[in-house]
């Protein structure tokens, strides 16, 4: 299943700037087939697990959020880019592979013990990914780990991410 996921994911070279290769995972979501399964991959590594929240990343994120936060009969909560939000937020900067930027939680978008999973299309420097597990924390919630469809190995975002627990679908 990873060879036939990997091979629908589309390589974009030199996106959104020169020397990245991005991955394209739209490639993917309009498979119908491939899209299902890969919400059915990660729904069953969390089904029984008693997860309260999925918390997806803008933007990709919110495709895989939201998918699997139904998959678990679970809610699904957004961490947006700056001034997207509309109530009251706190606010985290990060660094991803190409740019620097921060993101936002609501203030009421989780209770503290609350279980979550956080969502996101790529795990690369997890820089992302390490703004929204402090988000999340600040919170109160209790991370059960971080799921990604995508995992670029050599930028380490695993390690980033330590000691919480990440899982991905594809490694390259
Ligand atoms: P990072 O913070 O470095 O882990 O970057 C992860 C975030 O940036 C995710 O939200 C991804 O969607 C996006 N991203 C970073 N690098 C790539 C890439 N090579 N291909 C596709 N998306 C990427």
């Amino acid at each position: 299943m990873q060879e036939t996921l990997k091979r629908i994911i589309r390589d974009v070279p030199d996106f959104p700037k020169k020397g990245i290769i991005f991955k394209d995972i739209t490639t993917l979501c309009k498979d119908p087939v491939s899209f299902q399964r890969t919400v059915d991959l990660l729904g069953h590594r969390y089904i029984g697990k008693n997860i309260d929240l999925v918390v997806g990343i803008e933007a990709r994120g919110f495709i895989v959020g939201a998918a699997l936060a139904y998959k678990l009969g679970a809610g699904v909560i957004l961490v947006r880019k700056s001034g997207k939000l509309p109530y009251k937020t706190h606010k985290a900067a990060y660094t991803l592979e190409y740019g620097k930027d921060s993101l936002e939680i609501h203030t009421d978008a989780l209770r503290k013990g609350q279980k979550v999973v956080i969502a996101d299309d790529l795990l690369a420097t997890g820089g992302t990914a390490k703004a929204v597990v402090d988000l999340v924390e600040k919170l109160g919630g209790r991370i059960v780990e971080c799921a990604f469809i995508v995992e670029l190995n050599e930028l380490k975002g695993r390690e980033r991410l330590h000691p919480h627990s990440v899982f991905s679908l594809v490694q390259y």
